[in-house]
């Protein structure tokens, strides 16, 4: 009988599979990285989806990987775009895909802070998908060091999660989501304002990594 009600109670929209629509007629002799890439994006979408508490994101997701001497990555919507020389010179990089998927997932109505945005792109790819651990993040050097975004950001994330509540990333980013940013979420949520917090992480990094 739980079971049953289970069911019918379940609200989850039926599983939509992801479909990459993959691109790469520039640049053939990175077909390698390209099918890989793509792979990654098809499993690790969900996944993401699911880290985020997120079930509307693109399923039909673009991968151009165009021949190109600048730049690294971006993404708009449900395209990513990646730059050829940089699969050159560094193919170990894969997983900036995933980087790259966390924003698809996303999609925010605004980009601000910006902060926010990349450091739960980064606390994804670094901390969830290459499973580095915290000691491995950099502090940076700023006052409100948190704003420097990407694996500074991610590793303040990570230790907000570890150590403070399980769940403050997907409340973060229904937040973020709803286009609601507001910094009062930190004291709300997790009993400090968040430069306290920041503190608290310093501090928490200085007793426990001896350098
Ligand atoms: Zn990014």
């Amino acid at each position: 009988m739980g079971m049953l009600v289970y069911i019918f109670h379940s609200c989850h929209t039926p599983y939509q599979p992801i479909k990459v629509n993959l691109n790469y007629k520039e640049v053939p002799h990175l077909q390698n990285w390209a099918h890989d890439a793509k792979e990654l994006i098809l499993i690790w979408t969900s996944r993401i989806g699911k880290t985020l508490d997120i079930d509307t994101y693109p399923r039909n997701i673009d991968l151009n990987i165009i021949k190109s001497e600048e730049g690294i990555a971006f993404t708009d919507s449900n395209s990513i775009t990646v730059s050829s020389h940089w699969i050159e010179k560094h193919p170990q990089d894969i997983g900036l895909i995933v980087h790259e998927v966390v924003h698809v997932v996303q999609l925010y109505p605004k980009f601000e802070p910006g902060w926010v945005t990349e450091g739960i792109a980064d606390y994804i790819r670094w901390y969830i998908y290459e499973k580095k651990p915290l000691h491995w993040f950099p502090e940076g050097e700023a006052e409100k060091g948190f704003e420097a975004a990407y694996r500074v950001t991610a590793g303040f994330f990570a230790w907000i999660s570890e150590y403070k509540q399980t769940g403050f990333l997907k409340i973060l980013n229904r937040e973020m989501k709803m286009g609601n940013y507001n910094e009062e979420i930190f004291l709300r949520e997790l009993g400090k304002p968040l430069d306290d917090l920041w503190k608290e992480y310093l501090i928490f990094r200085s007793s426990y990594f001896s350098k």
